[in-house]
């Protein structure tokens, strides 16, 4: 198994922000409410993730880490998740195949928690007592020690913080309701409190996005039929764009759409020519009216009526610019 493993982890763990990604994904999906991410030497040398969720019993930890074991699919219907969202039950296995991966985890009727190690070459797991609080822990240890063409492949500790910080903001804007630590190398670099007012988020996105950004935006808030827009815009009077600062969620869902960042365009045609203007917005809709790109990288989507969602946002928009530049 360790060479499918190690041939699946190529697509799941391409660099230390994707194994972040599955498993605070994996800490999600366990009704986690609080993750605690820590890395060391841009996650090569350690990936740590922490979360209180519901925990692992003993009996299935070392089926989790064994490929195409998933909790998750209980139904026929769910292979549509699992076409968009990447439910296969391969982040573990992959990473344990590419990794010193130990996992510790309590469920809450486990008066003791466990701990399972899963050595590379052979992929024989033991499972030893430990001291845990309910939830798991997962540290991947020495990323990509036996596939030396990938370590060689990882750039420097900045760059790969610099991706785990930008995956990072991009889901705690999503989930505001999750309260995400990161710690470089010992020390707490991001601290996301969650978020249950919008004042609060409103501070969540000045610590994701920046002061400036977070104390001059307007908010949005729109709905018409079956479509929903909300967020925050830039100010219209600011004197540049933020175009790092352009965050388009569709049902929870990243994507990167032309069709928002030309609705934002117009909109702000008529105030400043030809700056990339910053936003963080969230449309809701029908999962029916929408196409997600079966690659889960890729974050694409298609509207079946592109015309009029476009059209939705970008009278949204004027709206909210309208009200307040009167
Ligand atoms: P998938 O998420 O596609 O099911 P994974 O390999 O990511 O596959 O995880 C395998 C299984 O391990 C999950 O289905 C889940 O039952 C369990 N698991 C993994 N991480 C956690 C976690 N942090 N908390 C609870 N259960 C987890
Ligand atoms: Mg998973």
């Amino acid at each position: 198994p360790q060479l499918a493993n190690q041939i699946a982890a190529g697509e799941v763990v391409e660099r230390p922000a994707s194994v972040i990604k599955e498993l605070v994904e994996n800490s999600l999906d366990a009704g986690a409410t609080r993750i605690d991410i820590e890395i060391e030497k841009g996650g090569a040398k350690l990936i740590r993730i922490r979360d209180n969720g519901s925990g692992i019993p003993k009996e299935d930890l070392c089926l989790a880490l064994s490929r195409h074991a998933t909790s998750k699919v209980k139904s026929l219907d769910d292979l549509e998740a699992i076409l968009s969202f990447g439910f296969r039950g391969e982040a573990l296995a992959s990473i344990s195949s590419v990794s010193r991966l130990i996992l510790t985890s309590r469920t809450a009727d486990q008066t003791e928690a466990w701990q399972a190690h899963a050595e590379g070459s052979e992929m024989a797991v033991k499972v030893l007592p430990a001291a845990h609080p309910v939830g798991s822990t997962v540290e991947a240890v020495d990323l990509f020690f036996n596939t030396p063409a990938r370590r060689r492949f990882l750039k420097s500790d900045k760059t790969e913080f610099t991706h785990i910080d930008e995956w990072l903001k991009r889901i705690a804007l999503a989930r505001r309701d999750i309260h995400f630590t990161l710690k470089n190398n010992g020390k707490t670099v991001r601290n996301y409190r969650p978020a249950n007012t919008e004042a609060q988020y409103v501070q969540r996105l000045g610590s994701v996005c920046g002061k400036a950004f977070a104390e001059t935006c307007l908010r949005i808030e729109c709905e018409h039929n079956d479509l929903k827009l909300s967020g925050y815009l830039q100010s219209p009077n600011a004197a540049d764009g933020y175009s790092d600062t352009q965050y388009f969620y569709v049902n929870g869902r990243l994507v990167k759409d032309r069709l928002v960042n030309h609705a934002v365009r117009q909109a702000f045609a008529q105030f400043a020519e030809g700056i990339s203007p910053g936003y963080v917005l969230m449309l809701e809709l029908d999962p029916h009216q929408v196409d997600v790109n079966v690659h889960p990288a890729k974050h694409e989507v298609r509207f079946h009526q592109s015309r009029y969602v476009h059209d939705f946002i970008l009278q949204a928009l004027q709206s909210a610019m309208s009200q307040s530049t009167q």
